[in-house]
Parts: C-alpha cells; structure tokens; sequence
C-alpha cells in the first residue's frame, strides 16, 4: 500500500470504530513492526554496575553474588576486597582496572572505552566498584556512555564506607540528641586546586564524613576551626574499616595531629567529625561468626 494511502487508511481508523487498531498505531505497534523488519539486530551485552560493600568480603550483597554468577567478563576496581575473587566462578574473566589518586592507573576514558568494547561484544559486563557505585566512584561518566551505545545496564547497591566503618566501630552516624543529618563530603576535589567548602561545613550541625582524605586530616582539622566549627568537636579516622586489621583514632579537632596519631594508618581511612563519634560504643564482630559456626 503507497504510504499515501495508508495514511488514508489509518485516518479511517480513527474516525471509525475500529479506534484499537488505531491506538495501536498511535502507541507505535506497527512502526516497531515495520521498524523490525528493516532494523538489523545486533546482539548487544549489558552492563551490572556492582557494589562490592567498604571491605569486609560478606558485606557482599546476595544480588551481586548473583551478578557474578551470569558475567562473562569482570572489570574490578583497585579498592575492592582481592577475597571476592573466590566468589566468582572460575570461568569468569577478570580484568583489574584499578584506580588509585596519585598512582598509574587506567585512564577513566579508557575503563569507558573497554566497558563498551566488551558489552558490544554480546558480554555480561559486572563493573565491580568499591562500597557503593554511586558514591565518589565516576558512575554517571560510564553510565552516561552506555546510555549513548545504548547498551542496557542495571545498579547493584553496596555499602558504602561511611556505614560500613561507623557500624564496625561502633559510631552511630546520626543521633536524635545531636545529629539529624549526615553529609558526605569528597576530600579529593577534581581540580586539586579546588577546595572544600569549608565556610558551609564548619556550620554543620550534623554529621560530616570525608572520603580520601587521610592525607588532609591536619588541614581537614584547621579548616573547619578556621571557619568556626568549635575546636573540641570530636573527629574519628577509621583506616581499612570493615577489615580484621581496622583501626581507629578518636580525637577532638583541637588535638588530632596525624604525624603522631596516624603514623601507622596506611588507608583507605575514613573521617567521621561531629558529636557522634563521642557516642561511639564498644561492638564485638565476632558474634555473626559464633552464630554462623554453631
Ligand atoms: N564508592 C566508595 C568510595 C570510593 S572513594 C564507597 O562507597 O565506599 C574511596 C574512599 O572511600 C577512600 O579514600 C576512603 O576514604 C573510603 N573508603 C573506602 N573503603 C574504605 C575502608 N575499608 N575503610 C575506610 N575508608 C574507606
């Protein structure tokens, strides 16, 4: 039928009583029809963005295992826990594209590049990325270009750091006597001239905690007395939380002092500062574990 005429056809439709045929054509049944006979279709993979929790290996959630189980290929990033490794099948490839501020690294457009390359090739594609993926992690930059691929992409959720460091060492992050909120705040700014804003933050009434700032605690501590924050608040730095090896070093702002306090912090470390942290309660890890072998 000569297109002219077929949109005489469906004019009818509508007019007539026959307006199921016509609502089809309107909800776009039809053009996928004759969109699919001339579209060739090309197998594309898809991409699981996964959470692999702030450490401790059965932070893991049960959806992520999962992920493991159908993925071709893993594209694991440098602060995920190397014991997740025995959770994913063996026939499984693995490539690490570990990303550490200050050390060679693969370029973030490269890790785009190769999440697209191995989707196209019809891949199960699990980006495993450390705590959560979408916190200081670059997701929106590779979800962006699959969208623009359009390869199909799911999110798994993981435990960030600042609830896995504050649950193992007995930190509440918010508290109905003196926290009513939290804020999580990037110590590592994109351009490194770039600073924090210090003058809102001092006026927190909540909690803050900083990601990647084990190397600014000092200047964390100065700036925010600087601009007003009471000297004797209360800052925690809890390095490689989550883990056996996990430390913790609580302190008021006024005498935190990271040559002598934090000499054997090797990171990643989180800072937690507020009124929290002297809330802090002794916790015993083990007790999962007890529950679990009996
Ligand atoms: N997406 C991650 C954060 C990536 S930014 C998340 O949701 O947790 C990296 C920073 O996270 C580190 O510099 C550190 O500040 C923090 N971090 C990650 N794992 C940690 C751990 N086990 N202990 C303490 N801090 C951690």
């Amino acid at each position: 039928m000569a297109l002219s005429k077929t949109s005489e056809f469906i004019n009818q439709l509508f007019k007539s009583e026959h307006s199921y045929i016509a609502n089809k054509w309107q909800n776009g049944f039809f053009q996928n029809i004759f969109h699919k006979k001339t579209t060739k279709t090309v197998k594309t993979g898809q991409v699981i963005f996964v959470g692999s929790g702030a450490g401790d290996v059965e932070l893991l959630t049960i959806k992520a295992v999962k992920a493991f189980k159908i993925a071709d290929v893993v594209l694991v990033d440098w602060l995920v826990n190397p014991e997740i490794n025995e959770l994913i099948p063996a026939h499984v490839e693995r490539i690490f594209v570990g990303k550490k501020c200050g050390q060679h690294s693969m370029k973030q457009a490269d890790i785009c590049k190769l999440l697209i390359k191995q989707a196209q090739m019809g891949k199960t594609v699990v980006r495993l990325k450390g705590g959560d993926p979408s916190i200081f992690a670059r997701l929106a930059e590779e979800t962006e270009v699959l969208a623009e691929h359009n390869v199909e992409f799911q999110i798994v959720p993981g435990i960030t750091a600042a609830s896995g460091c504050a649950a193992y060492a007995g930190i509440p992050l918010t508290h109905r006597d003196c926290a009513q909120s939290v804020k999580f705040v990037t110590a590592h700014l994109k351009d490194a001239e770039e600073e924090c804003e210090w003058q809102s933050l001092a006026k927190e009434q909540g909690t803050l905690v900083f990601y990647m700032g084990l190397n600014r605690v000092d200047k964390i501590a100065a700036k925010l007395t600087e601009y007003g924050m009471s000297d004797s608040t209360p800052i925690a730095v809890i390095d490689q939380g989550t883990y056996s090896k996990q430390k913790v070093c609580a302190k008021s702002l006024a005498n935190i002092q990271a040559e002598r306090d934090l000499k054997n912090f090797k990171g990643p470390a989180l800072i937690i500062v507020g009124e929290v942290v002297n809330k802090r309660v002794e916790v015993n890890q083990t007790i999962s574990e007890l529950a679990i072998a009996s």
